[in-house]
């Protein structure tokens, strides 16, 4: 067993935006596999996991490094990000990443430089990915639904 500390970013507490530290246990292998992966995305164990996390309760918001940046270069400049309260699904789009994403459903992860899908919505609202395999399996929101009439 181990034991990972200081899950979050303490010296950049935001004021309107508290960070808890979460202890957690894990198995020495899942460690090593999360420090791998991490390493391997080019962002910090910290900063996988949260994602991680956030994306498998649903809160999709900062789910890409390089996008948490620019939503936070948003806040400071005033400008609020794009947050549009429902925006459709219209439909994926694959492409070939330029970022490291993971994938919305099954939380695997999408390096840069990997072919995967990004959602096109109806307004503007953050990026939204998933594994290929994932949007064959389920491309709508809410599962598969029965056609209108
Ligand atoms: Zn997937």
């Amino acid at each position: 067993m181990y034991t990972i500390v200081d899950m979050s970013e303490g010296e950049r507490r935001d004021a309107d935006r508290k960070e808890r530290v979460i202890h957690t246990r894990v198995a020495e292998d899942l460690d090593e596999e999360i420090k791998r992966r991490a390493q391997s995305l080019g962002v910090s164990v910290s900063n996988l996991v949260r994602n991680i996390l956030q994306n498998a309760i649903g809160l999709v918001e900062d789910i890409v490094a390089d996008g948490a940046e620019a939503v936070q270069a948003a806040r400071r400049a005033g400008t609020s990000p794009p947050t549009a309260s429902d925006p459709r699904l219209l439909g994926w789009q694959s492409a070939v990443l330029a970022v490291n994403a993971v994938c919305e459903r099954c939380n695997g992860l999408l390096p840069r430089g990997t072919r995967a899908a990004i959602a096109l919505l109806s307004s503007p609202a953050p990026p939204r990915f998933r594994c290929e395999r994932c949007v064959e399996e389920e491309p709508t929101d809410h599962g598969p639904q029965a056609p209108h009439d």
